[in-house]
């Protein structure tokens, strides 16, 4: 059967990763979280106190970054890895949420982190979740889907997650956090997070999880009979 890339863009905790994973599974594609390569490359430069205004650092520490993704048959999701240390859980804390959107901003970990994904994408069968992924990554993808949902939707879906992984934060920080990271992701200079026009919105704030899946998963089962 014919392979198409899917590129699922969106605000901050609106489920774009989970329902990204669930088509990719449903599909047999392979599912890529970019949000999660710019947290590794985030908790990385905080590791090693790179000064986010010096770009020789920046670059250096770039060099030094290899970010890979391993399947855990025990979660059933694909972790992170970063040099070879597995660091999945690390990269979701507050703290690396907190200083993810000004890392992500800077032009050469973008360079760096879009040319690994293209090459993620190259043979097809890949979604992918992120900010960018229908305007600069795929911007050929055969399927571009815009999540959005409401403020309080996604901080007190974000509250549930961290809650299950023991880390209680209140509602108020998260909403704080979603609302910075949405205003620095749509008005950075370096591929903001836009909706493209090719891009279909689907807004989840009332919608179950298994029925934003089906939705994506129809409009992806018809570009593909489309590619054939
Ligand atoms: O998807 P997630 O919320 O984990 O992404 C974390 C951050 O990574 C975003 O707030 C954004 O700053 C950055 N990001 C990005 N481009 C992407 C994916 C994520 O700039 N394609």
């Amino acid at each position: 059967m014919t392979k198409i890339n899917i590129a699922i863009d969106g605000l901050s905790g609106c489920g774009k990763s989970s329902t990204a994973k669930a088509v990719a599974k449903s599909l047999h594609y392979k599912f890529i979280d970019t949000g999660a390569m710019y947290r590794a490359v985030t908790l990385y430069f905080l590791q090693h106190n790179v000064d986010l205004s010096n770009h020789d650092q920046v670059v250096n520490a770039l060099s030094d970054i290899q970010i890979d993704f391993e399947f855990n048959q025990e979660s059933q999701k694909n972790e992170t890895i970063l040099n070879q240390q597995n660091v999945e859980q690390e990269i979701r804390k507050m703290y690396v949420s907190e200083m993810v959107s000004p890392v992500s901003a800077i032009k050469e970990v973008r360079v760096a982190m879009v040319a690994q994904q293209q090459a993620m994408g190259r043979d097809k069968g890949v979604v992918m979740d992120g900010r960018d992924i229908g305007s600069v990554v795929f911007p050929d993808a055969e399927l571009k889907v815009f999540m959005t949902a409401s403020t309080e939707v996604r901080a007190k879906r974000r509250q549930a997650e961290l809650a299950a992984k023991g880390e209680e934060v209140a509602l108020n920080e998260i909403i704080a956090n979603l609302e910075s990271r949405d205003h620095q992701d749509s008005t950075r200079a370096e591929s903001p997070l836009i909706k493209v026009d090719d891009a279909i919105e689907i807004d989840t704030s009332d919608l179950r999880f298994e029925d934003q899946v089906q939705k994506v998963l129809n409009l992806a089962n018809n570009r593909i009979e489309k590619a054939e």
